[in-house]
């Protein structure tokens, strides 16, 4: 979850580590480090709390003289956030500096071997041991060393390490979590993300689980898990700069709330042609299609919301049984899944530790694999048998906003295709879902363009203690959202129930001025939905109601309303999530909190 980078050429590298670090730091944020060498030495500068620290401390890395460097920002699994557990770490005598992604699972063994041995640590995570391990078992080799050190290792890492006899290399390694190389004329990066590299090089190589590379300003070789060399040539990202920068927002999160028509209409992109849907991603046969008797979706926070919203779809629309399950749930509990069950695995880096065990998990039980991932060649992407790639872009606000959208859009594709394959709609009714996805951008579009009303409902209820989100059916599942939302950057306590469940004990905390955001864009249970209204309204609650009806005594009903347009029944969370999502940013903003860097939350979970 922390995030790497490592840079060696000819420029001087602490600047453009701290620069690297900067694109890094909505990943981990406790503290932050840099190691360069310069003549044979090491120097390592760290500090807790937020880069800038950092920054200013080396008058922007330009205090730090070497042309060779690693750089860090840490979120915390192995002692307290503090300048001595910030990495890189150093070995006993400085002879080795090591940052890390991950987690090492026998550290303590390892550990208290080296203390016998004599070996005097400094700090109480898990990855000082490596850089001590590789100092013991060091014999003025740094490649065999460093191969020795991964073979004691157990858990997950992505590594970069400097040796000070080898002023002009870097040795990094992966195993379950993602390590990069930006691969540059003269000089050469690694970085744990894409978005570190991509002011300078856009060629990237992405290692694998198991591998190890040296890299050098003008040589990268990469070895395999036997440690026996192989090529790989790099591919080229096509990101704009734009796309991993403010632009002119005062915070990622708007600028990617903002980003959502665009990023839906790229995922729908070329998967329509002539009127049909083409996955040309799947791998699927028909006779497999055919096969499927159920659908299980594993992903953690949004993309579970996600799974729980196509739980809805997938049922109404192929009458398949469909579980939704949170990963970490999943991958303990000997799951009741076979060859006929299609998994869909739902993350957005494609590096989420626990979807990555259940994809793992799931294939040992001959499961077939569809995984949602934003970050081409991610873990999740490469385990899987089938991948389909939301084109959302990068995204560094923590709380997710258009990868949850294009998630979902993926997900009316996959249904849609999947009914007209299984002839389970008409030929009409494909015709008209395909004409209201081509459709969704352009509505999104115009629920973003009411964005004041929800603003001037965020000025009113900023100061809120609570706040409770119902609705049914596939509502319902956009409520966790909401809820979610609201409790990861605006620090409110929010619940979300299904609106039927309220009378079964949480109307027991309604009281005078509670606020009750009701969805209700679902023609067949919108009076229900009122009857729901009146019972907390009845008991003082104030209620802000989402929807696209618009009957003529709405006013009486609900305090406060806000519509969207009417698109069909399954695309509706595409659009009602919206308002949710721009509410919380908002409410955050006058909080003061700091919106795209939530406390205590990282972008990508790639620790259990
Ligand atoms: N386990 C290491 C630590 O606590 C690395 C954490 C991270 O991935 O940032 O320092």
């Amino acid at each position: 979850m922390c995030g790497i980078v490592g840079y060696v050429g000819y420029d001087k590298a602490a600047p453009l580590l701290l620069k690297g670090l900067e694109k890094l730091e909505y990943r981990g944020y406790d503290s932050a480090g840099i190691a360069v060498c310069n003549e044979n030495a090491i120097q390592v500068t760290k500090s807790k709390g937020r880069l800038k620290i950092l920054s200013d401390l080396t008058k922007e890395g330009q205090t730090l003289p070497g042309n060779i460097g690693i750089g860090h920002t840490r979120w915390a699994t192995h002692g307290v956030p503090s300048v001595i557990n910030a990495h890189p770490h150093l070995s006993e005598l400085k002879k080795f500096a090591v940052v890390h992604n991950g987690i090492i699972e026998n550290y303590i063994p390892i550990k208290e071997k080296l203390l016998k041995a004599g070996k005097k640590f400094v700090s109480d995570t898990d990855t000082e041991v490596i850089a001590q391990l590789a100092e013991f078992y060091y014999d003025g080799n740094f490649f065999e060393t460093i191969k020795k050190v991964l073979s004691t290792l157990e858990g997950s890492y992505a590594l970069a390490i400097l040796c000070d006899d080898y002023p002009d290399e870097i040795i990094v390694a992966k195993k379950n979590n993602p390590l990069i190389i930006g691969v540059g004329v003269n000089e050469n990066f690694v970085s744990s993300d894409i978005t570190a590299v991509v002011s300078r090089t856009k060629n990237i190589i992405r290692l694998n689980d198991g591998e190890l590379a040296v890299i050098k300003a003008n040589d990268i070789k990469i070895y395999d898990s036997n440690y026996n060399e192989i090529k790989r040539d790099p591919f080229v990202v096509d990101w704009d700069i734009c796309t991993s920068e403010k632009c002119g927002y005062d915070h990622f999160m708007l600028k990617e709330i903002m980003e959502q028509p665009l990023a839906v209409k790229n995922t729908i992109g070329p998967r329509i042609q002539n009127g049909k849907i083409v996955l040309d991603d799947i791998n699927f046969t028909k006779e497999e299609l055919n096969n499927i008797n159920k659908i299980s979706i594993v992903g953690c926070g949004s993309a579970y919301h996600v799974g729980c919203v196509a739980k809805y779809i997938f049922e109404s629309l192929l009458r398949n049984p469909t579980e939704v399950e949170i990963s970490s749930e999943f991958r303990y509990k000997n799951p009741l899944i076979d060859k006929n069950t299609l998994v869909i695995a739902i993350s957005q880096s494609g590096e989420t530790a626990d979807t990555l065990a259940a994809v793992k998990e799931a294939k040992k039980l001959g499961a077939k694999v569809l995984s949602i991932v934003n970050v081409v060649g991610s873990s999740i992407a490469a385990e899987s048998d089938s991948v389909l790639y939301t084109w959302a872009g990068p995204e560094i606000s923590v709380a997710t906003t258009k990868a949850y959208s294009t998630q979902l859009t993926i997900i009316y594709l996959l249904a849609i295709y999947m009914a007209e394959k299984l002839s389970k709609i008409t030929a009409s009714e494909y015709e008209f879902y395909i004409s209201e996805i081509q459709n969704l951008p352009v509505q999104i579009e115009k629920v973003l363009s009411h964005k004041d009303v929800v603003k001037d409902l965020a000025q009113k209820f900023y100061n809120a203690k609570n706040v409770f989100f119902i609705g049914r059916n596939i509502d319902y599942a956009v409520a966790l959202e909401g809820a979610l939302k609201a409790k990861e950057i605006s620090y409110i306590h929010s619940e979300a129930y299904a609106a039927g469940e309220l009378k079964h004990g949480p109307i027991s905390l309604i009281e005078d001025g509670s606020l009750v955001v009701t969805l209700a864009t679902k023609e067949d249970l919108f009076e229900k939905m009122i009857s729901n209204i009146r019972e907390v309204k009845a008991r003082g609650a104030v209620v802000i109601l989402i929807t696209n009806e618009r009957p003529e005594d709405i006013n009486e009903v609900s305090d406060f309303n806000i519509f969207i347009p009417k698109v069909c029944e399954i695309m509706r969370p595409s659009l009602a999530v919206v308002p949710l999502q721009i509410f919380s940013y908002y409410i955050a903003l006058l909080k003061d909190c700091d919106i795209d860097k939530p406390r205590n939350l990282a972008k990508s979970v790639t620790v259990e």
